[in-house]
């Protein structure tokens, strides 16, 4: 009766380094074959335990702008002096196959995305505590002091971004976190916004039909 549309969400994530936003999007993925995360292209140096491809699509910054100036970003941006976009050619196909594809971009690109995709879903995802951010950014052990600290000194203005986020996440802890997003998706699957059509039928056909039927139980009811 209720016709929805079959095409994907976006699914735009973003929130500090290091509370937690690649932790969570893998546990996504592990649960549901229909989300698909959008691979972007940076000029950031590989990590030793990057893969091209994998975590990004690794390029020179030459390369990079030469990408730019062909139109092949839905949205770029320069983060710590590195360039990162999100590729069109990852979100087209995949949402018109009724992927549900996630972005997990930094908040200038967010907002970006939300000047030309109003209709996204966009989820800010904090740490429990600010002290508890340090402690993660420590751990994983990925920056050096200088790196971590100038990442923990950019989440501190990014967390005044959150109201122009849909959702805001606490992870605090994962399976609750990742449970909360699940509960959001599944939500925004029922929003009346997705109806694309509404089948009720002829109201006096089936009027009519149920007083037809009515009377050959009667008939029936009769006989016995
Ligand atoms: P982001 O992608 O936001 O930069 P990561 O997913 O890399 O963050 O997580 C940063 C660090 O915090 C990692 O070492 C990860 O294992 C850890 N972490 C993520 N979520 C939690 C959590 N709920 N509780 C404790 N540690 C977490
Ligand atoms: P990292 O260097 O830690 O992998 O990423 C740094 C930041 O860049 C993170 O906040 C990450 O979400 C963001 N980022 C990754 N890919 C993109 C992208 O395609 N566009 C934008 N705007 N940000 C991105």
């Amino acid at each position: 009766m209720i016709k929805r549309r079959t095409t994907g969400d976006l699914i735009v994530i973003s929130g500090p380094s290091g509370a937690g936003k690649g932790t969570i999007v893998q546990e996504l993925l592990k649960d549901s074959s229909s989300l698909y995360l959008s691979i972007s292209m940076t000029s950031r140096p590989k990590r030793d335990y990057e893969t091209d491809g994998k975590e990004y699509y690794f390029v020179s910054k030459e390369e990079f702008e030469e990408r730019i100036s062909n139109g092949e970003f839905l949205e770029y941006t320069c983060y710590n002096e590195n360039y990162y976009g999100t590729l069109k050619s990852e979100l087209v196909d995949n949402l018109k196959r009724g992927k549900n594809v996630i972005l997990e971009i930094e908040i200038e690109g967010a907002l970006n995305v939300k000047k030309l995709v109003p209709e996204a879903i966009f989820i800010f995802i904090v740490p429990p505590t600010m002290k508890e951010l340090l402690t993660r950014l420590r751990k994983r052990g990925t920056e050096d002091n200088d790196k971590i600290i100038s990442r923990f000194k950019t989440a501190y203005k990014e967390i005044n971004e959150i109201s122009k986020y849909n959702y805001v996440v606490v992870n605090d802890e994962l399976n609750e976190a990742v449970s909360n997003i699940e509960a959001i998706l599944k939500s925004e699957k029922l929003r009346v916004d997705r109806i694309e059509d509404i089948e009720v039928g002829n109201e006096e056909e089936l009027v009519h039909e149920f007083l037809l039927s009515d009377k050959e139980m009667q008939n029936k009811e009769e006989l016995i």
